[in-house]
Parts: structure tokens; sequence; C-alpha cells
């Protein structure tokens, strides 16, 4: 399925390899016509859930100074173990090599995979030479001749302004500060079109408390949520249980796991395609001392689309004594420097992740994309049956009174009425509205439904209420 939908995306106009007329560069893509109004409908949902939330929001520059890292710790530390082959010159993780070479030891530092390597003589997994160059490889693109980076998160620029943002927000947590941009990583192998890419979409929130206040705890709900605990196996419980019972050991970070389920269902996610993985303590980013990631179904594997994780007050510490402000708060007389955790949501992956799971082919073998209506990229498209004059005029008379309460309509005239039909399945439009010679003799037009192909008739003066009514 991910790669018939990485064909429609291509020819239908989602997504796209960038520079290909150069030859294409991995890592880099395009979006699309489609793409930028799916995209758009996602980021939506998210800033819409936030919002819900009581979060503010920022936009902070791409390009950041090295001493900002330096704190954050990616300078030393925001690195891969790679591994190159002297022959072809490919670079690899190390753990795909040794997943190559079927040794299933994760190692923790470069000087640990020199020694896996040379009692395994570990094979390239492109030409088969051994490999024997191993290093620490730094994800961050630094600029030339200049202390500054493209930022590989786009959490550091909240950071940096925390006070300023507590001195806002009136000095109350929790605070929710959230930005929607650009990160940039050098990745060793980028890959799989938008799971693995060079430059990303994030949506990153970073949730400042006191971790001595319980805020979230009356907030939970029995619903039912996949947890793979890095100490068991999959299994289905509610987020109330799980903390209960300390699988999950932090209200925040329950709570917010929550959320992430629910605007992952509002976008269109079902549960049975999504769960949530606790990191293995080895695999954990430098900042963080827990981590779940919200992980969704591509064909046989999951792929993780969130990553939420509790940085405690990691950033903030490393800003506080580094530069030259102070990050504390008082609360209670009590000198606090305020717990993050952080929902990030990989806006690229989760629209790859939801065409996957939107797609499947109708009775006749067609491609359908089944969107929820109102994340679908047009909502309604406008069919003339034949392209004569009467038709026409009719049809962009109905086409203008729908734009009037909507701007997601397509309209075609080109081809058989059963060919556009199946164009528009294939681009998820929910609904088609047909001008044919009824139309003509007594204003009504046919209303055909994407996910059954049946049509009902609808008079033009009750069309806008109806197409209101279903869009919802
Ligand atoms: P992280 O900060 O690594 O937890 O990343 C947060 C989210 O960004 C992940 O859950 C992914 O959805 C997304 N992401 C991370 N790296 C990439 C990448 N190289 N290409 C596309 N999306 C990414």
């Amino acid at each position: 399925m991910y790669s018939d939908v990485v064909e429609i995306a291509k020819r239908r106009g989602f997504f796209w390899p960038s520079f290909s007329i150069y030859g294409g560069f991995s890592g880099l893509y395009d979006y699309g016509p489609l793409g930028v109004l799916l995209k758009d409908n996602i980021i939506n949902k998210w800033k819409k859930a936030y919002l819900d939330e009581g979060a503010i929001f920022i936009d902070t520059p791409n390009i950041t100074p090295g001493e900002v890292f330096d704190a954050s710790g990616h300078l030393s530390r925001f690195s891969d173990i790679a591994a190159e082959c002297d022959s072809c010159k490919s670079k690899f993780k190390i753990e795909n090599v040794l997943a190559f070479n079927k040794i299933e030891i994760i190692p923790k530092s470069v000087d640990e995979a020199l020694s896996i390597s040379e009692k395994n003589n570990l094979k390239c997994p492109v030409c088969g030479n051994i490999i024997k160059k191993i290093y620490n490889y730094n994800l961050m693109f630094r600029l030339e001749n200049s202390n500054f980076y493209l930022r590989p998160e786009t959490a550091q620029g909240i950071f940096v302004n925390f006070k300023l943002l507590s001195n806002y927000y009136r000095g109350k947590l929790p605070m929710a500060v959230a930005q929607l941009g650009k990160g940039f990583r050098n990745e060793i192998s980028p890959r799989q079109s938008l799971i693995r890419l060079r430059e990303f979409s994030q949506g990153e929130v970073e949730v400042f408390f006191d971790p001595e206040n319980e805020y979230w705890k009356d907030l939970f709900d029995y619903d039912e949520i996949t947890l793979k605990p890095n100490t068991g196996v999959e299994y289905k419980t509610s987020i109330k249980n799980a903390f209960e019972n300390r699988i999950i050991d932090n209200i925040a970070m329950a709570y917010f796991i929550l959320k992430t389920q629910k605007i992952l269902n509002d976008i269109g996610f079902k549960n049975d395609n999504i769960r949530f993985r606790q990191h293995d303590p080895d695999e954990r980013a430098h900042y963080a001392s827990d981590s779940w990631d919200a992980e969704a179904r591509i064909d046989d594997d999951w792929v993780e689309i969130v990553g939420i994780a509790n940085r405690t007050n990691y950033d903030l510490k490393n800003h506080d004594a580094k530069s030259s402000e102070r990050m504390s708060l008082k609360i209670n007389n009590r000198d606090v420097i305020p717990n993050v955790i952080e929902p990030s949501y990989g806006i690229d992956r989760i629209t790859l992740a939801l065409m996957v799971q939107s797609y499947h082919k109708n009775e006749k073998g067609y491609n359908v994309l089944s969107f929820k209506p109102e994340m679908a990229p047009y909502h309604f498209a406008v069919l003339p049956l034949i392209k004569k004059e009467n038709f026409i005029k009719k049809s962009m008379e109905i086409y203008n009174m729908i734009m009037s309460i909507d701007s997601y309509v397509y309209y075609d005239e080109t081809g058989s009425i059963g060919k556009r039909y199946s164009r528009q399945d294939e681009i998820g439009t929910p609904f088609c509205i047909t001008i044919d010679y009824e139309t003509l003799e007594n204003d009504s037009v046919t209303v055909r439904f994407r996910d059954t192909g049946n049509q009902e008739r609808i008079d033009k003066k009750d069309l806008l209420d109806y197409l209101s009514g279903k869009l919802k």
C-alpha cells in the first residue's frame, strides 16, 4: 500500500522528490497542490487541539547560533553512529549494518561498535565489502564559515524564550507553548519518501509544569489505548489504568499521550492502526528521561509519527547555567525551574501515514483515498454530465453557489463521467455533484458518495444545507 500511495502522490500532485530534473536528492520532497491542502488540514487540527488546551504559539528562526546547541547538548550528543563502506562509499546507520549482518546488539558508543565490527567482519549491505570505517556523525547542518546551525528541532526557540513567555503568561503554570516550523537533520540514510527527510515540518509543544502539582489528575477518561511499554508486550488498557498502575509514571506524560490519541483520531486514524511504544533506556534522546512514540501502521511496519518526551528541566537548567537569563519561577516561596513534557508531531509522517491508512481499492479495482470529509483536499467536485454550453453554464452556477460556503470545490469537465468520478475517488473527494439532463429540467442535482458510489438527487434550493450537513 505504501508504494501505491507514493505512486498516486506523485501522479496526482500530493508529493514527489524535489529537484528531480537535476537527478533527485534523497531526503528532500516537494508538496504539490493536493498535498499542501491535506497537510494544512492536519496542521489545523493540531493547532486547534492545542488552542483548546490554552496553548500559546510562537515562531522563531531556523538559523540558530552554536551557543544554543552547546547548552542544549546537541553539539556533543545529537549524533548517530555511522558506518561507511570504503569500496562503494555507501553510508549507513550502524543499526542497519548490524541488522543486515544478523547481529542483535545495539552499540552505545563508537568504541563498542568498532569492537563488534572487528569480531564479526561486518559486510556492507550494498556491495558486500567488509566495513571498517565507523564514527560519530552529528546530525546538524552547520552553515559554512559560521557558528550558525539549521535547527534540528523547533523546541530550543521556545526554551530560550521561556522567561519572556512566562511573563506574557503572568507566571502561570502549566504553560503550553507551541511552534510549527521546519526541522533539519543531516540524516545518514534519508529514505522512504516522507518518513526520513533532511528537512521536515514539526508541530512541537513544550508543556512547562511544576512537578509537585498534579494538574491533570481529574481530566482522564477511560478511552482505550494500545501501549507497548519497554518492559513487556503490547496490550490495550485505559490511560487512567496505565497511570494508576505506573506503566506511565508521569501524569503529564499520561495526559498528553491521551491527547495525542484524540488528535490522531480527529485527523482520521483508527485506534487499531496506532499504538504508543515506550523507548528502551538506550534509545532515548540525550535530553529525555522517558519517551513514548505514537506509531502508525504502514504496511507491516510501525512508524513513529509523534514523539512524546519527558525532558525534565534539562533544557531550562542548561540555558539557566550558560546564558544571561535565569529560568526559575517563584512558586509558593520555592524557586522552581519547571519540568517539561514535549509532544512533537511530525507533520510529514502523519500526512503519509494518513494517506496509507485511507487507501484502498474499490470493487472495480480503482484507487480510493477515504479521508474524513473535512480532511480531504477538496470537499466537493462539480461535474457537468457532458461538455455542452448549457451544462457548463448550470455547473458554473452551482460551483459558485457552493463556493460561497466552502472554498474547497473542484470543477472538472474533461473525460467521461465515470473517469471523472474515479479521479475524484483517487484524490479523496467525498462528494461529487453532477449536473445532468434532469438538472436542466427541474433544478435538481445528484450527489455521489465516494465510499459507496451511491447517489442522491437533491433540489438546488436545499443543496447548501444538505452539503454543510454532510461535511460535519
Ligand atoms: P523527534 O524529535 O526525533 O522525536 O522527532 C519528532 C517527530 O518528528 C517524529 O515523531 C517524526 O514524526 C518527525 N521526524 C523526526 N525525524 C524526521 C525525519 N528525518 N524526517 C521526517 N520526519 C521526522
